[in-house]
């Protein structure tokens, strides 16, 4: 069955929706839901106004509130299997900030989320495979803000962390693309990966004096690289796992921000749209795509497109308060799939 999955993942990209459940707040105030789950199952989604209007959304997987962690990574498992196999594969989650982005990938200590099961299964693969394979993995974390890339695994204070990175296309070698001076620290078990996105992850809140609104308003993005060795037949793969917890995708009008809060607007918007440009543009076959319109999607070149496999959870809000930002996140996910 697993094996199906896989097949049925090849050349694809698919969009995943899952809606966060109320929490406590909400549940005082008596919040209504503007969100129903009848067609989940046929990967259906209907958002109601008014309980009047209504417009139904399908995806290829639907998760309502009472969906855990382990329902939803039952449903990712397959891409694991396709790095290993020499796969790109990118992973995103998309929405307006709040709406469980962060639940989502990087999950809780009690409820992990997509990053670390993808990774320990991805060990556990490799372990079953020990005799006929051998495999290398490293990882890397950076964080867009601004359209500017920032090396998460450099300590902070180092002389590093003011270093701008860049993109550089690789010459050779199958070409792709590279960012130099980026830190790539070998891993060899999932307890070592998971020491490594930690220190990620506090790189990340120790350079920010308010770390929930710095989060939401960068990128945080995870490489896995994995180079593999046929034992049998000495053949070679090299191959990516892209994994993103996006910038929060709410509009901000223009007229509440200025200075250097309205760039960091623009920037955001910027990269978002031309992520969805480009995966939509996939998706059409468009002849052209591009992905030079900013930072994220260049970072993400080699990783989006050709045979390699992408997947966007869009995460919406179940309350009716939320309709209007929740209707633009499912329109994004429209266009894309
Ligand atoms: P975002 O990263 O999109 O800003 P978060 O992932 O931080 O949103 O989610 C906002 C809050 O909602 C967090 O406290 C998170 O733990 C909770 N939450 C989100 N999704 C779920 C879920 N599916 N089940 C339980 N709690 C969730
Ligand atoms: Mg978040």
């Amino acid at each position: 069955e697993l094996y199906n999955k896989v097949l049925e993942l090849k050349g694809n990209i698919r969009v995943f929706c899952r809606c966060r459940p109320f929490n406590s707040e909400e549940i005082t105030s008596g919040a209504t839901t503007a969100v129903e789950f009848e067609g989940a199952k046929d990967g259906e989604l209907t958002v109601k106004s008014n309980g009047i209007s209504k417009k139904t959304f399908k995806f290829d997987a639907v998760f309502s509130p009472e969906a855990d962690q382990v329902e939803v990574f039952e449903e990712t498992a397959p891409l694991a299997i396709s790095v290993l196999d020499g796969y790109n594969v990118c992973i995103f989650a998309y929405g307006q900030t709040g709406s469980g982005k962060t639940f989502t990938m990087e999950g809780t200590n009690e409820a992990r989320g997509v990053n670390y099961r993808t990774l320990e299964n991805l060990f556990n693969i490799i372990e079953e495979r020990k005799n006929t394979f051998k495999y290398e993995v490293s990882v890397s974390v950076l964080e867009v803000y601004n359209e500017q890339i920032r090396d998460l695994l450099v300590s902070s204070g180092s002389s590093q962390t003011t270093k701008r990175l860049e993109i550089k296309q690789v010459v050779g070698e199958g070409g792709g693309h590279h960012v130099p001076g980026l830190v790539e620290a070998q891993v060899n078990n999932v307890n070592e990966v998971w020491e490594v996105l930690r220190t990620g992850s506090n790189g990340r809140v120790v350079e920010s004096t308010n770390a929930n609104e710095h989060s939401s308003r960068s990128h945080c993005m995870h490489c896995v690289m994995v180079k593999g060795e046929n034992l049998v037949n000495g053949e070679c793969t090299k191959s990516k796992l892209w994994l993103v917890d996006l910038a929060g995708s709410e509009r901000i009008a223009r007229t509440e921000v200025q200075g250097e809060r309205l760039k960091e607007t623009q920037n955001i918007n910027r990269s978002l749209s031309a992520l969805g440009d480009v995966i939509s543009s996939l998706a059409t076959k468009s002849p052209h795509i591009p992905f030079r319109n900013s930072k994220l999607t260049h970072l993400l070149q080699d990783s989006l497109g050709g045979d390699s496999k992408t997947l966007m959870f869009v995460q919406i809000s179940p309350n009716e308060n939320d309709l209007t930002e929740s209707l633009c996140s499912l329109n994004f996910a429209s266009r894309v799939r």
